[in-house]
Order: structure tokens, then sequence, then C-alpha cells
């Protein structure tokens, strides 16, 4: 799509209190920013002059100072299976940075999984997002405008919102914050908090003020001690296994909100019944749940080549452990799997190869 304007600002890089702000510093009513979102956000009208119920000053003011592009989706790859259909966007943004979205449909659920970042600086070292370092946060507008993008795509709209796409979402947490705001209002993209989940690798300080935000919290644990976690994911050093175990076992138990400890099995480095052990020890099954990952490893992956997925006699294991020490445990084979849109396979460039 083309730009009029390079300079006027994004409307979907608005808060509604920003564009209340804005309405009535331009002389309008506090109201019409309302009027606006809805139009945007609820009828997916992109177009100011066919906002029938706003005056026409308030649109001409409005064309003039915003511009309501998308950004562009460059390719698709699909993937069907007997349960359901995956498909990964990849997106470029207007400074020709790109970024990639999968959406996973099963059954009446459509799911997208957002990036929040261009690259990740987290460096976990599992995860083919790291291999590409960090370029920059995504604004609110830009994880926004995955969904409408995909909206759009898939003519209906999306129920879940899951932020494990590229990028740690809580190093990005105001931009975060705000397109929760608007995806969660029910004027607006109406996707319930419960039914968005923001995935981190564990910045505990930021895991306290996203609490607030009501959504899922998913933890990517990877490992059941320091030894382990500190080889795969740099963050353990600054913020401990401890931190983790204590934030959640000083959390009231509750069955509708347990936090989801993802665990990507990687063989013979963090798959062993041991480590089942270890787990069963410091945490308690009113409090978490578990979802195993056996690795996704790209058949031209790079950055994951010193490791391997567990294999399912280990899983199958590791797996029935925990059940038996009374914690619900899912397993998760991510689908969109074989177009590289598992967790922890998005690099806006493997796309290419398909
Ligand atoms: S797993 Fe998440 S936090 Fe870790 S490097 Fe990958 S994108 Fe970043």
């Amino acid at each position: 799509m083309i730009t009029k304007n390079k300079n006027r600002l994004s409307i979907f890089d608005k808060s509604l209190q920003e564009l209340e702000t804005f309405c009535v510093k331009n002389g309008f009513k506090k109201y019409n920013a309302h009027q606006i979102m809805r139009w945007v956000y609820f009828y997916r009208i992109f177009d100011f002059n066919k906002m029938t119920n706003i005056s026409k000053p308030l649109r001409n003011t409005l064309t003039d100072c915003f511009q309501t592009d998308l950004p562009e989706i460059i390719k698709t790859v699909h993937e069907e299976d007997g349960a359901g259909h995956s498909r990964k966007y990849l997106i470029r943004f207007r400074d020709n940075r790109t970024i990639e979205s999968v959406l996973i449909e099963y059954r009446d659920r459509r799911t997208l999984c957002v990036s929040s970042q261009i690259g990740c600086k987290m460096g976990c070292l599992f995860c083919e997002t790291a291999g590409l370092g960090f370029s920059r946060n995504l604004s609110s507008g830009e994880i926004l405008s995955q969904i409408l993008l995909v909206n759009e795509d898939i003519k209906g709209g999306i129920t879940n919102v899951v932020f494990m796409g590229m990028g740690e979402p809580l190093d990005n947490i105001t931009n975060v914050e705000k397109s929760v705001d608007i995806m969660s209002d029910n004027n607006f993209l109406s996707i319930a908090p419960r039914k968005i989940t923001i995935s981190t690798c564990g910045i505990m300080d930021k895991v306290k003020i996203a609490e607030k935000f009501n959504c899922k919290i998913a933890i990517s644990l990877n490992a059941s001690n320091d030894t382990t976690r500190n080889k795969l994911m740099p963050i353990n050093k600054k913020f401990p296994l401890k931190n983790i175990v204590d934030l959640i076992n000083d959390r009231k138990p509750s069955i509708h909100n347990k936090i989801t400890l993802e665990y990507v099995l990687i063989k013979d480095i963090n798959d062993n019944i041991s480590n089942a052990k270890e787990l069963e020890k410091i945490f308690s099954p009113s409090k978490v749940k578990f979802n195993l990952i056996p690795l996704n490893k790209g058949e031209d992956s790079i950055f994951l080549r010193n490791f391997e997925r567990a294999d399912d006699n280990a899983l199958s294991n590791f797996k029935t452990k925990l059940l038996k020490a009374g914690f619900t445990v899912t397993t998760r084979f991510s689908k969109a799997q074989s177009i590289n849109g598992g967790c922890g396979q998005l690099t806006a460039k493997t796309i290419y190869s398909s």
C-alpha cells in the first residue's frame, strides 16, 4: 500500500486516551475518539471519509494528521493437517523490516501468534529468532496491525492471541500493554484478556507488571535447575529459577489462571526423568501447568545445530512423571512446524525457502 504522507502518524499507534487528548486539543469532542477507534477496529473501516457519524471537519483533520496504512503481507505459506490449518505470514513494515506472524486454526479457534520485536536480544540457545539479534521494538500499532491484516485475509475474527512470535514481549512491555488494551476492549477487537497469552523468557520484575493486564502468562522455563537454565537462557543469570518459583508460590492457587510453564524438551540436555523429579520438587500442581514442546528443528536450522529433539520415549516418561505428580500437562507438537512456524522457529526469512 502506498503511503501518501510519510510524516503522518499511524492511527494504529494511538491509544484511546491519546486520541481523546488529540480530539479535545483540536476542538472536537472527547467521545469522538471512541467513535474513530470503533470504526477502525470494530468495523475495519480505514478510510476516515467513510466514518459517517464523524463531522467533516474532524474527518479532514484526521486525514491531515494520520495515515491508516497497514503493513504489507509479502508472502504466506500454508500447512494443512487432519486437525487444522496453519498459515505463516511474512509482513513488511514501512522501514522495510520484516516479521512473521502465524495463524493456527483449530476447530472454531483462530489463534494468532504475534511478534513483538524485530529479532530478539535474549539469546536463548534453542531459538532461531535469537540468531537474528535485535533490530527494534514493534510499536503498539505494528502489533495490532498483525491482527488487522490477518482478520482481513481470513475474512473473520482472530479469537485468541499469543505473544509467542519473534521477540520478548516484556522487553517491549509499554507497547505490548497498549496493544492489549485495544485488542481486549469489547468495543474494538474484543479478544478477552483470558484469550491473550503473554509468553516470557522470565523477565521477572516485568512479569509482576504484566500480571495486572489480566492476560494469561506463560513462562518459558526449559530447565529444572540453574546450571542447565544458565546454559540455555542468559536471562537466568539475572533472574535465577528461584525468582520464578517465588513468584509462582506467592500467587493464590487458581484453577482458571495458573501460570503455564513452557518446557522445550531437548535430547540429553533437559529431558531426563531426574529433571521431571526436580520440577516436581519445586513447583506445586495447584499453581502451574506444564506445556511440553519437543524441540522444533528445521532441516536448514543454523542456530540449533548443537541440539536434538527429545525422543518420543523420553517425552512420554517425562510427561507421565509430571502427570503422576498431579500436574496438568499438555504436549505441543507445534503446529505449523513444516512451514517453520513453530515455537522458536520464526526468523522472517525461512519463509523464502518454502
Ligand atoms: S525464545 Fe523468545 S525470548 Fe528467547 S530468544 Fe527466542 S524470541 Fe527471544
